[in-house]
């Protein structure tokens, strides 16, 4: 038992009151964890793309105050009720998504779509009784995601939660709960590509990055990088992309060029750009026969993705994946193991670090598309 197991604990957390404005650093009150809930000692987090959607607050719905963050490491400091599975102590990965472990998409092998704990982006309270773990005066501040990083500690539902090897660095694996493995997943656990073979990259951020170390590690002798932005190409080299394709050089579509460079198409593609036209380019990018093209990104929400069906019965395969499919508690320990094996390389991500106290200048970086991710250390 730790000696604030049960109390309120006051702490600092970053809150942000208004769309698009800077966050606030102040004190909160943070509730002790209710049933099936865990306390989260936060050590460090990084900032990922959904979480500035939501604090630009454009075309959703906006909760405010509400307390961001959603990629993060961190130790339990206490657990609720009936939490049997997670200790004080425990190093672990908080995940914008869950597993209940009981539901028919926790129990399907092939699904980590948890009907209890899936992504909710306008839930700001806790599922147990519906309230909020957090406040200021007495006032409720909204959680996101499950999950609100940006506070030194935060409550989150125990299926939310992944437990990771101890020794793992929690400053580098931190990126794991969210971006990285949505990538990386998507290439290894969907889009599968067999050594040797080729594969396209729409977007290359750190999803599309990540998709990139993927194919890297499954051994695609060809990675083809496309984006728009040119000062994406140099960081793509350290992640293994060969080529690159800029559809801006072209006079014709992006699609076609690829097939040209690869004798009918790419064996693979993965779309990380959220662009449904890009979505459309990443499909019809795939050979014939045997291609396989996975979409990633989040699209605007009245998006249409319009195709030939005959490029379907060509024998294209179209798939999207959630979260690279893992399941948040049953694999993300593995994906850390690969990252303390060596076979997966997470430091070339990191391309800034600064203080909780600086955590607003992760937003300028972001906003101004600087570098990939830059983790934020709670303790200094
Ligand atoms: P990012 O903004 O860092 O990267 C996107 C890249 O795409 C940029 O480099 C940009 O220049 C490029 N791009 C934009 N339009 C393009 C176009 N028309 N053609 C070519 N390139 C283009 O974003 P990120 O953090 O890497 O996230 C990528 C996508 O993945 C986002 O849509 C995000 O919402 C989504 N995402 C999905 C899941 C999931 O579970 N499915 C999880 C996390 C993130
Ligand atoms: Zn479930």
């Amino acid at each position: 038992m730790s000696n604030t197991a049960g109390l309120v604990i006051p702490c600092k957390a970053a809150v942000s009151w208004e769309a698009g404005k800077p966050l606030v650093i102040q004190q909160v009150e943070v509730a002790p964890p209710q049933a099936m809930e865990v306390r989260v000692k936060i050590k460090y987090t990084s900032l990922c793309h959904t979480d500035l959607y939501f604090w630009e607050a454009k075309g959703q719905t906006p909760l405010f105050p509400r307390i961001f963050g959603h990629e993060a490491a961190g130790i339990i400091e206490s657990v609720g009720e009936g939490v049997s599975d997670l200790q004080v102590g425990d190093h672990v990965l908080p995940v914008f998504t869950g597993e209940c472990g009981d539901c028919a998409h926790c129990k399907s092998q092939e699904s980590n779509m948890c009907d209890l704990l899936r992504i909710n982006t306008d839930r700001g309270v806790m599922l147990s009784d519906g309230k909020s773990r957090f406040s200021i005066n007495g006032n409720p501040i909204n959680h996101f995601l499950g999950t609100s990083t940006f506070s030194e500690y935060t409550v989150v539902h125990s299926g939310c939660l992944a437990k990771v090897n101890p020794l793992a660095p929690l400053d580098k694996i931190c990126i794991l709960s969210c971006g990285v493995s949505t990538g990386l997943g998507a290439t290894l656990n969907v889009a599968k590509p067999k050594k040797g073979s080729s594969v396209a990259i729409f977007g290359l951020g750190a999803v599309g990055l990540a998709a990139a170390e993927g194919a890297r590690i499954a051994g695609a002798s060809r990675i083809i990088g496309i984006d728009l932005s040119p000062k994406r190409f140099d960081e793509a080299k350290k992640f293994g992309v060969t080529e690159f394709v800029n559809p801006k050089e072209h006079d014709r579509p992006v699609q076609q060029v690829i097939a040209e460079m690869t004798n009918g198409g790419v064996d693979r593609s993965v779309e990380c750009t959220g662009n449904v036209n890009v979505m459309v380019s990443a499909f019809e990018c795939v050979h014939d026969g045997w291609g396989v093209a996975v979409l990633v990104g989040v699209p605007n929400k009245d998006a249409v993705f319009m195709t030939k069906p005959i490029n379907l019965l060509n024998e294209r395969t179209l798939k999207g994946t959630f979260f690279g499919n893992y399941k948040p508690r049953t694999d993300l320990p593995s994906v850390v193991d690969m990252y303390m094996n060596k076979k997966l390389e997470l430091d070339k991500f990191i391309t800034h670090r600064l203080s909780f106290s600086e955590i607003n200048k992760a937003f300028e970086y972001m906003v101004k598309g600087e570098g990939l991710r830059c983790i934020i250390s709670m303790e200094d």
